[in-house]
């Protein structure tokens, strides 16, 4: 499957802010940003981030409750 296939929503970029052709990024919490292609490995390595932080602190809570 082609990197190109995924851009085919219409959209604003949320990391460059412009009208293109935008890829979904799921977050953890349930929330999502697009990005274009351009964009996209810098977007994919943010919600990485995002989602690895979100991880700790949910197995932080879940040792705090036992
Ligand atoms: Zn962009």
């Amino acid at each position: 499957m082609g990197r190109k296939s995924m851009f085919t929503e219409e959209g604003t970029c949320d990391w460059c802010k412009k009208p293109s052709f935008v890829a979904r990024h799921d977050y953890l919490d349930g929330k999502f940003n697009r990005s274009c292609e351009s964009c996209y490995d810098i977007a994919k390595i943010d919600v990485r981030l995002f989602n690895q932080g979100e991880m700790k602190m949910r197995e932080r809570m879940a040792q705090q409750l036992g």
